[in-house]
């Protein structure tokens, strides 16, 4: 097992080339440990613990098919760019390749590949009937102009069309993607190969999305949340929480846990951070942003240093911005006492212990932000079907599946004294070995 990462090993927060010289603020800066290590750090303990042979771990901890391509296209100011575009296929054993396609500056083929991990996993242990994958196109997205952002889209799919499908890997929204970049991406598709909604989803309702699909990573944060408050007594009146991120994720959770009665007290994204004891609403921040305003504005906020949001005194604590930014030299500031991950892989294997050690109450990403890819599977299969649910029915159907992840990952914890973390990767891990096993690729 070549590449092993212990969590012993030093991460050094400082110097990370990611947040010197970006445009990011000053404030909890990314972890130097990638994503990729942090995801090969848990599948590695949990093959370990379930004694994988090591052939097993080689297949399940490489990728089945890892894409690079060239993404030219010409920019509204009449230059010609080239970005790099990945689609990596991590693991198909149990359906088509699913995962979401992010356009970001700090996107590579080593971030790509870990969520492309991340998603075989999430996917088994939602018990949905996809493999992972993940695709990236390496641009500076919240500088583009909305044309240039539109020739990306269509030339990455151009670049891709070949290795998806409805039936290969269906790609949907990530960071800096949304239903309208999936809009392009299926128009595109749909050139080259006649019209195919499930070719992607994430879609915009008028083009055979689902209904609930955008709310619903954040949604499903907030079914985990209902599960695990009554373990820590919280009921969701007397329930503060921070959100880091506000973009998609980070938004619908925030607006669906305040709609159960608990409190925003911070809240932050690319731009700063805000504060405010009696409670931030954020459907007026949502507008704030709509009209132009920036996070640090919103009145009646405090405006504050993003690294003091760790601090705000809070019950839920919602990483919903990106992988790595909870971390050995921050992790101690915290202040929660249950941490649910709507961002992918937002906490190092070091920051974990200290998590443990604080007794934070850790809610998983490759289960707390399922939600997503769960309400993509009924977005598929309606448009496999030409036919569409009501929102009540999407949510309903929702909330039993990550119920249903839940209880089975906190069962295992509590009977094998596992963190929700550990535990939920040996689930996942199994569900994906016995369908190898089945289908014959490994013995
Ligand atoms: P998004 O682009 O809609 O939002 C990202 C947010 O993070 C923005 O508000 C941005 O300003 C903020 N941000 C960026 N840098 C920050 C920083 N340094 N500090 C604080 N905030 C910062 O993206 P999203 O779709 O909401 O995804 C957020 C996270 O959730 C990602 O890790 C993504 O992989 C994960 N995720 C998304 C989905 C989905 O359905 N969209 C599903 C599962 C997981």
């Amino acid at each position: 097992m070549a590449d092993q990462v212990t969590a012993g090993e030093t991460e050094r927060a400082d110097g990370d080339p990611r947040a010197a010289g970006s445009d990011e603020p000053e404030g909890p800066q990314r972890a130097e440990i990638s994503n990729y290590d942090i995801v090969q750090h848990h599948f590695r303990q949990a093959a370990e613990r379930l004694d994988l042979p090591d052939d097993v771990a080689e297949v399940l901890s490489s990728s089945y098919r890892e894409v690079r391509v060239q993404v030219p296209i010409k920019l509204a100011d009449g230059r010609t760019q080239v970005f790099t575009g990945y689609r990596v296929q991590h693991n198909g054993a149990r359906g088509p390749y699913k995962g979401g396609v992010r356009f970001h500056q700090d996107v590579d083929l080593d971030e790509v590949r870990a969520l492309a991990a991340l998603m075989t996993w999430k996917t088994a242990i939602a018990e949905v009937p996809f493999g992972g994958a993940k695709g990236g196109v390496n641009c500076p997205a919240t500088d583009l102009q909305v044309a240039d952002k539109q020739r990306i889209a269509r030339s990455f799919i151009d670049k891709i069309e070949k290795v998806i499908g409805p039936g290969r890997d269906i790609p949907a929204p990530d960071v800096n993607t949304d239903a309208q970049t999936m809009a392009w991406m299926m128009d595109e598709y749909g050139k080259l190969h006649g019209h195919t909604p499930a070719c992607v989803t994430g879609k915009p309702i008028a083009l055979e999305g689902s209904y609930g699909r955008e709310a619903a990573t954040g949604r499903g944060v907030v079914y985990l949340y209902r599960e695990a408050a009554p373990a820590l007594g919280l009921k969701p009146s007397d329930t503060r929480v921070v959100v880091q991120g506000f973009g998609n994720v980070g938004s619908w959770a925030a607006r669906i846990i305040a709609g159960l009665g608990a409190r925003i007290v911070g809240v932050s994204d690319a731009n700063g951070a805000i504060r405010r004891d009696e409670g931030i609403d954020p459907d007026a921040l949502l507008r704030h942003l709509a009209e132009g305003g920036l996070l640090p504005e919103f009145e009646p906020a405090e405006a504050i240093d993003p690294g003091e949001l760790l601090e705000i005194e809070c019950d839920v604590f919602i990483p919903a911005a990106l992988g790595g930014m909870i971390h050995e030299r921050n992790a101690d500031r915290l202040n929660c006492r249950m941490m649910i991950e709507g961002a992918n892989s937002p906490t190092t294997p070091k920051a974990d212990e200290i998590l443990e050690e604080k007794g934070v109450y850790v809610v998983p990403d490759v289960m707390a932000n399922a939600g997503g890819v769960v309400v993509s599977y009924f977005e598929w299969v309606q448009n496999l079907q030409h036919f569409r649910w009501d929102e009540r029915e999407v949510n309903d159907k929702l909330g039993g599946i990550m119920r249903r992840a839940y209880r089975s990952v906190a069962q295992r914890a509590q009977d094998s004294d596992l963190s929700l973390r550990s535990a939920a990767y040996e689930l996942g891990i199994e569900r994906v070995v016995e369908a190898s096993r089945t289908r014959g690729y490994i013995a």
